[in-house]
């Protein structure tokens, strides 16, 4: 910067003014030196004066000011005592050596590079410091973010699928803290169904599913309120229910037929046979495929052996996507026509039922005891042990004791009609005494007896028909106890226990003390004899093999009233 205004330079006549600005720079340095500022105006006031005059000689002569500044150091030399130019240097030299004015350093080219230089050297630092930090920075936030965010589950697969339930399996997903398993049936919309909240459980079992339908599943790992991707599986088909064998014999040589139950989600079903001890194989088997036919005849067996068979049901025959087998059952191939006492077709009765055990009908006449205890004892060990029985009442006296009646409804007792009031026998009962005790007791309990017994046990053309059209089977006996003339509980007992076989009805009365006493001792010790204690319709539908006819009467699980 230069001390000297335009004005001075105008005054000097100078036109070029930026030209001898240059020149005096030097001049500007010396004139700051506090300790000759005086002096340095002088010097300078001469020298521009001088060097004027030069400037105008070497603008006329051609030669550039800056060629004569050795003549105007030596002048200057010369004339006077005063500080010269080396003077001056000298003192800036040891000037520099002191932290110098950065104003006036900058001046100096070689002070300039290196501040440039050193500037571009903050400069990069700053910069690559920055990206440094940034880096970390950048570093560091990943870190956070992998460590808390959740991953998602691998290998999500059905691990066991069967009619009504699917079992999923996959491997754990990264910082997981639990899962949840989100379903949807058929296209649907997905639902959430389950949470896990322990993420080392890597299983979700998924049950009361429908039958041969298709499902898809959908599991997202949690993490605290974060979710995961969800994962999802393909749509899984759950497998048809397996059919169950209600029947298999042998009734043709060389034949052995079979019943199941019907599955009506089912296409067809498939039959597998095997000679007693041998092994399934794919040649003998049968397909039915009918969903409706629930029978098939296995024939070219041989005879005198005994065969095993199995049914499942199939949704497609020739992809996986069948039930289970049914349990298998063992039938002896007979080698003449035999007459095969028929066996139930409706299973429905009681699912828990074996056909094939031994069971009795206990019956109890002449209820509702009024006012006695002994009704709801004979319930209290029926209901103990599951065992059923047949209770035929008295219309008058069943608005007594309708909590007693409703009980036997709750407890699934067949509730049997024993006319109004027990007044008139054989050929005496009306009609009107039928209908009247099927009122009372439907008065009472809000249910229609399903089945009648005459008192006195002695039918008439008259009862049969108002039981037909009463839509009520007629059951007799096979067992009489006597107890309403023996009142002996120890009698009673024996006269059951002791005699009793499958299929038999047994006659008791529900109003004495002493029947109450033998039902207790003996229903736990038919059962542990292996007897099922049913009643009277599910023995003739199941030991019959038929649901018993309105307005027959029975005797027994096998014999109607007149045949031997
Ligand atoms: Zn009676």
């Amino acid at each position: 910067m230069s001390y000297y205004s335009d004005e001075f330079f105008k005054e000097y006549g100078l036109t070029d003014s930026d030209e001898y600005k240059d020149d005096f720079e030097y001049e500007d340095v010396y004139s700051d030196s506090s300790q000759n500022q005086d002096s340095g105006y002088e010097d300078v006031y001469s020298d521009s004066r001088r060097s004027r005059d030069n400037t105008r000689q070497n603008n006329r002569s051609g030669r550039s000011p800056y060629d004569r500044q050795g003549d105007y150091r030596d002048r200057r030399d010369r004339n006077t005592n005063r500080r010269t130019v080396r003077d001056y240097d000298r003192d800036r030299d040891r000037d520099d050596r002191r932290p110098s004015r950065p104003q006036n350093d900058s001046r100096r080219p070689q002070n300039r590079r290196r501040r440039r230089r050193s500037r571009l050297f903050r400069r990069t630092m700053i910069v690559l410091s920055f990206a440094a930090v940034l880096f970390v920075l950048i570093g560091v936030i990943a870190l956070i973010v992998s460590s808390s965010s959740v991953g998602e589950v691998q290998k999500l697969a059905a691990s066991d699928v069967s009619a009504n339930q699917i079992v999923l399996s996959w491997e754990k997903a990264k910082n997981a803290s639990g899962y949840k398993v989100l379903m949807s049936k058929g296209g649907a919309d997905f639902e959430e169904i389950q949470t896990i909240g322990d993420p080392d459980t890597l299983t979700a079992t998924i049950p009361d599913l429908e039958q041969a339908s298709a499902y898809s599943f959908s599991v997202v790992a949690l993490r605290d309120k974060k979710e995961g991707k969800p994962v999802l599986t393909e749509s899984i088909t759950t497998l048809p229910q397996t059919p169950e064998i209600t029947n298999s014999f042998s009734a043709k040589p060389g034949v052995m037929h079979l019943d199941w139950s019907e599955n009506p989600k089912a296409n067809g079903y498939i039959v597998e046979y095997k000679k007693d001890g041998g092994e399934y194989t794919a040649d003998m088997t049968l397909t039915v495929s009918d969903p409706a036919e629930c029978k098939a005849d296995i024939e070219n067996l041989e005879v005198n052996a005994t065969y095993a068979a199995r049914v499942c049901a199939y949704v497609d025959a020739d992809s996986q996507l069948k039930s289970a087998p049914s349990d298998e059952v063992s039938v002896k191939i007979v080698d003449k026509e035999t007459e095969v006492m028929p066996k139930a077709k409706d299973q429905k009765v009681d699912g828990a039922l074996d056909v094939n055990k031994p069971m009795i009908a206990l019956t109890f006449d002449d209820g509702p005891a009024v006012d006695q205890d002994c009704g709801d004892r004979i319930l209290d060990v029926l209901e103990k042990y599951n065992a059923k029985a047949t209770f035929f009442m008295l219309g008058c006296n069943a608005g007594e004791e309708p909590d007693n009646l409703k009980r036997k409804v709750s407890l699934k007792m067949e509730i049997g009609n024993h006319t109004w009031n027990h007044t008139h026998y054989g050929g005496e009962v009306t009609a009107e005494d039928v209908r009247m005790g099927s009122n009372g007791i439907y008065d009472a309990c809000g249910q229609f007896p399903t089945c009648f017994r005459s008192p006195g046990g002695m039918t008439t053309g008259t009862i049969l028909t108002e039981c037909a059209a009463e839509n009520m089977a007629v059951y007799y006996w096979s067992i009489d106890t006597q107890d309403w003339s023996s009142r002996d509980a120890d009698a009673v007992y024996h006269a059951v226990v002791d005699n009793v076989k499958d299929g038999d009805i047994v006659l008791m009365h529900e109003i004495y003390g002493s029947t109450a006493d033998a039902v207790e001792r003996m229903v736990p010790e038919l059962i542990e004899k292996g007897y099922q204690l049913v009643t009277c319709h599910d023995l003739i539908a199941l030991k019959g093999g038929s649901e018993p006819t309105p307005g027959v009467e029975y005797v027994d699980a096998f014999r109607q009233m007149g045949q031997e």
